[in-house]
């Protein structure tokens, strides 16, 4: 069994700090925002910048299948106004040409909000639309679309929708999907126990399909089964448990694929990571 994991740690200073912060904490994956995640316009990566970053990843033997770079919160490929949805889509085109210039293969994003001015349908027809946009101007980069809590109007966070999506994708080589096991619990899904485990996934299996599968979020939950609130805990500390996650970590399902942390206690992440890769059994 092939698990990758790691944490979603910091690239301040230059995406090239990001596989040196990973590497500090013993991961075997990281995710990453190769901007800053709270504003629309960033300078470009120098080639300096991608030179390290390449070279870092490299030496440390960080392949792109255990890199999951998340995009800017800002973006919303569903914004029902044209005028915003055109900004979107400019910087999530951005977020992509960066992910190729540093030779990354996936970009996770949240698939968008209706705002409550349209349709969830018209909303998630945007976002294939957005995703098939951007994909026609860049090559090598799968669109990852993470399942949502379903807080406010978010979109993505029963499975159906996610399925909508990729439905409209023209290029399905190209995109995926990420579970977020904090969001999937908010949604209603209870991973908390091993029956509603198994059935949670063989519905996702049914419903999307493991083969789009390209990473994970390992958070614990602080709210309840299907609170809609989008809150993470650190792992065994929350609502799901740590059970939840020896399940991930002994399921082949979930080999080969960035499996990472965005729980809230930084210093925790060594611990976590090394207690989920004991959970794997060879
Ligand atoms: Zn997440
Ligand atoms: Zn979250």
């Amino acid at each position: 069994m092939k698990k990758y994991v790691g944490a979603h740690v910091s690239a301040s200073g230059g995406v090239e700090n990001a596989p040196l912060n990973a590497r500090e904490i013993g991961a075997t994956a990281f995710a990453l925002f190769t901007k800053n995640q709270r504003q629309w316009k960033a300078a470009p990566l120098s080639a300096e910048n991608i030179a390290l970053f390449k070279e870092r990843c490299e030496q440390w033997g960080y392949m792109p299948k255990q890199i999951l770079p998340h995009d800017s919160y800002l973006i919303n490929l569903g914004h029902p106004e044209a005028g915003a949805l055109e900004k979107s889509r400019e910087a999530f085109l951005d977020e992509m040409q960066r992910c190729e210039q540093l030779g990354l293969d996936r970009l996770n994003f949240h698939p968008g909000s209706s705002l409550k001015e349209i349709t969830d349908e018209e909303c998630l027809q945007r976002i294939a639309e957005s995703i098939n946009w951007a994909l026609s101007k860049t090559e090598g980069v799968s669109a990852v679309i993470e399942n949502t809590a379903g807080q406010g109007s978010n979109l993505g966070y029963r499975f159906e929708q996610i399925a909508y999506v990729i439905d409209r994708v023209e290029d399905k080589s190209r995109v995926g999907v990420c579970i977020d096991t904090c969001h999937a619990f908010a949604a209603g899904y209870d991973l908390s126990t091993s029956s509603g485990f198994t059935e949670t996934f063989e519905h996702f299996d049914r419903v999307i399909g493991f083969k789009y599968l390209m990473g994970m979020h390992l958070n614990d939950a602080k709210k309840g089964l299907g609170s809609r609130v989008d809150r993470h805990e650190s792992i065994g500390k929350g609502e799901l448990g740590i059970e939840t996650f020896k399940m991930i970590m002994q399921d082949p399902r979930f080999d080969d694929i960035p499996l990472i942390l965005e729980t809230p206690d930084e210093s925790l992440w060594p611990e976590e990571i090394e207690m989920l890769k004991g959970f794997v059994k060879d």
